[in-house]
C-alpha cells in the first residue's frame, strides 16, 4: 500500500471499511466495570459492597480521603492507600431527573432521578443515582441513605434512597 493510497482512503469520501464482526458493541457499551480481582485494582470496593459495606481508600502519605477508591492518590501521587469504610447516610446537596438520552442500557429506567450526596461527617460529596422516588419526591437537604443495587449478572452498584428517619411510610428496607 502507498501513501498516496492512504490519503485517498483518509479524504476521498470513500465508504468507511467494514466492522470487524468480532468487536460485540454490547461489551464496549457496558458502562457497569468489570468488578473481579483480575480485572480491576479495587475489586474489594465492589466485594465489600456486596456485603453491605460502602468502602473508600485514603492516602496515608497526604490523609486525603478519595471517591471512587484509588490505587495511586491524584493529590499527592502516593501509592500508600489504605482502605477505609464510609457512613451510608448523607442529605442531598443537589439533584436532577434524567428524562431522556439515558446511556445506552439505562432506557428502560427512564425517567430517573440522580444528583450529588454529601455523606455524613466525611467531607465528600458523591454523585448517585436515586431511588425511591419520582423528582417530587425529593428535596435538597433530604437525608438519604445507601441502598445496594445488585444488576442481573451480580455485578453490584451503590444507590441512595430516603433515609427511613424522614420517609417513615417508605421504612420498610
Ligand atoms: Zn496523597
Amino acid at each position: 500500500m502507498t501513501s498516496g493510497a492512504l490519503s485517498a482512503d483518509k479524504h476521498g469520501g470513500g465508504a468507511p471499511p467494514p466492522r470487524k464482526p468480532h468487536i460485540e458493541l454490547p461489551f464496549l457499551l457496558d458502562f457497569v466495570p468489570l468488578q473481579d480481582e483480575g480485572s480491576t485494582q479495587v475489586s474489594r470496593f465492589f466485594s465489600a459492597l456486596k456485603e453491605g459495606r460502602f468502602e473508600t481508600t485514603r492516602c496515608t502519605a497526604c490523609d486525603t480521603l478519595l471517591f471512587q477508591p484509588r490505587t495511586t492518590c491524584p493529590e499527592c501521587m502516593s501509592t500508600e492507600l489504605r482502605w477505609e469504610e464510609l457512613p451510608q447516610s448523607g442529605r442531598i446537596y443537589a439533584f436532577s431527573a434524567m428524562l431522556m438520552g439515558a446511556p445506552i442500557g439505562m432506557e428502560k429506567d427512564l425517567p430517573f432521578v440522580l444528583g450529588l450526596i454529601d455523606l455524613d461527617g466525611v467531607g465528600l460529596r458523591i454523585f448517585s443515582r436515586f431511588e425511591g422516588g419520582s423528582y417530587e419526591d425529593f428535596a435538597i437537604g433530604q437525608r438519604m441513605r445507601l441502598r445496594v443495587h445488585t444488576f442481573p449478572d451480580g455485578r453490584v452498584t451503590y444507590r441512595f434512597a430516603p433515609a427511613a428517619d424522614t420517609f417513615p411510610l417508605q421504612a420498610k428496607a
